[in-house]
């Protein structure tokens, strides 16, 4: 039996913590063959970040990458130091060490292939096998360039040697409980699911729910890897990310309340109603890297509308400075910006083939006074933009309108 394991950084913050990662992994490893992915230990990638910035006003990407990838060669090699202490046999590996060929795109390299063979061997010899998250290597041998997965991608290398190896289990280890029907933090009564599908964990994820990469969630779906994720210094259940199960598509349709307050809303106000505007206005946005979501735009009227737009705050100067340009040149009435927007989603599968999920949410956000800004759907989800400071409200006045309290 295979089982690859995930550590997260604030699982290995410290010594004293990854002595006792190492303790959880050794008495896997009495029934299991495991394979160990860690992330580097606490805050370690952004103090790295930092001192890069310090030293340097555009650090190369080929530096940048060796750099960011240290993190985690640090924490692998104490866990595997640990595993000796407790009498285990352990071997820790880089990403390139561990196979994982990626191509060379700088800071969030996709993964090509893995070439498990060293990993096998080590597997055959009775070690635990510790892997260094988030990183690979260029394919070419002798000029081969150590490579980053992109932020939070050491779940992504989990999962990618789980599929890989074929591993009988995929467990990812965290601070939290698992994925809840809402943020604890703002619900008391939410609930740890018990399993959630891949698409309804990528909607979460998409819209706010910061549980897991989605990149890793991405290819579970395409592996068939189940995922579980649990707390790393708790016994107790997690929440498996995995297949539709129809039955409980039935029984529950919605699954969860997203939020996101990390939003600002741009409005192109006075643009000409004619083919072509919007257009020209995304493709800047697309070419400056920056993802819209939430987009609107009303009817118009004396030949012009407004279209408005959500980015993600950071992305904010970015995208006035891309979309700069283009305004002046169709000769848009004002830009306007809103910080104090928010959004909040339903998701789950059922939404898809039961009309009145819609209804549901505005009528429980008309009971609290929300307001609605504006409103955009997926196949599983419904998202709605509203007021920063009702987030809160927003969250639990769903959470009660579609009973989530309850199993
Ligand atoms: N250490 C990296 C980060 O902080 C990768 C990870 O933790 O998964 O983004
Ligand atoms: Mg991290």
């Amino acid at each position: 039996m295979i089982v690859v394991q995930k550590y997260g950084g604030s699982s290995v913050a410290t010594t004293e913590k990854i002595a006792a990662v190492a303790k959880r992994v050794a008495e896997r490893a009495k029934e299991a063959c495991v394979v160990v992915v860690v992330s580097a230990m606490g805050d370690t990638t952004d103090e790295l970040i930092s001192m890069a910035r310090q030293l340097s006003s555009m650090p190369e990407d080929r530096e940048m990458d060796k750099l960011l990838a240290t993190g985690e060669q640090a924490s692998s090699a104490l866990l595997a130091m640990a595993m000796h202490d407790l009498g285990i046999r352990a071997v820790s590996l880089t990403g390139g060490q561990a196979g994982i060929i990626t191509e060379r795109t700088a800071g969030r390299a996709r993964i090509l292939k893995i070439d498990v063979k060293r990993l096998r061997e080590e597997l055959n010899k009775q070690n635990v096998v510790v892997v260094a998250g988030f990183q690979g290597i260029t394919e070419n041998a002798s000029w081969a360039d150590i490579t980053t997965l992109g932020r939070g991608g050491s779940d992504t290398t989990a999962v990618a040697l789980a599929a890989a190896l074929k591993a009988d289990s995929c467990e990812i280890f965290t601070d939290v409980d698992g994925v809840y029907t809402a943020d604890p933090r703002i619900e008391a009564d939410a609930r740890k699911l018990d399993t959630i599908s891949y698409e309804e964990m990528l909607e979460m994820a998409g819209q706010g729910a910061r549980v897991m990469h989605s990149r890793a969630v991405e290819l579970g779906e395409l592996y068939d890897v189940d995922i579980l994720v649990a707390n790393s210094t708790k016994d107790v259940p997690g929440t498996v990310i995995k297949k539709e199960d129809d039955e409980m598509e039935v029984r529950n349709p919605v699954r969860g309340i997203a939020h996101d307050t990390d939003v600002t809303r741009i409005t192109v106000a006075g643009v000409p109603d004619q083919p072509g505007i919007a257009s020209r206005l995304f493709a800047t946005l697309a070419h400056s890297n920056i993802n819209v979501d939430v987009i609107v735009q009303n009817v118009g009227t004396e030949g012009l509308a407004d279209v408005s737009f959500t980015v993600q705050d950071a992305d904010l100067e970015k995208a006035k400075k891309a979309i700069g340009p283009v305004t002046s040149e169709i000769e848009a009435r004002e830009v306007v910006v809103d910080q104090n927007v928010a959004k909040v989603s339903i998701v789950g599968s059922g939404i898809r083939s039961n009309p009145g999920y819609a209804e549901k949410m505005f009528t429980a956000f008309a009971a609290a006074e929300i307001n609605i800004l504006s409103i955009t759907t997926s196949e599983i989800r419904i998202t709605c933009l509203i007021a920063r400071n009702q987030v809160k409200n927003a969250v639990r006045a769903l959470h009660r309108a579609f009973e989530l309290e309850k199993a």
